[in-house]
């Protein structure tokens, strides 16, 4: 199961980045659209790996970040799920600009 790994990453990542001692209850954690990523099989997973990382009283929050397409041409925007037919620049060419990454925002923390 990829998710295992994904989770397995944030765990390690969530851990390095606070002070040895420090609780960690919530991992706010943004993933892509098009990440790759089942939110409940990676909270699933979280869940099995944080006992033994130390890290029972975490929560790992998910929120879905909607993908975007970048217009070749013109460079304009477009937040959808599928690449739009045609931009209005006439061009049918486009690049995901967004929802392909995953990474923690933020993380909550008791001393
Ligand atoms: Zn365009």
């Amino acid at each position: 199961m990829h998710e295992l790994s994904v989770a397995g990453s944030i765990i390690e990542l969530a851990l390095s980045s606070v002070k040895p001692g420090s609780i960690i209850t919530k991992i706010n954690l943004k993933v892509g659209e098009h990440a790759g990523i089942n939110a409940g099989s990676l909270v699933f997973a979280f869940d099995v790996l944080k006992i033994d990382a130390g890290l029972s009283a975490a929560e790992l929050a998910i929120e879905e970040v909607k993908a975007a397409f970048r217009c070749r041409r013109c460079g304009l925007e477009q937040i959808m799920e599928i690449p739009p037919d045609k931009c209005s620049c006439g061009n049918d060419s486009f690049d995901l600009s967004r929802g392909r990454e995953s990474f923690i925002e933020s993380l909550e923390v008791e001393d």
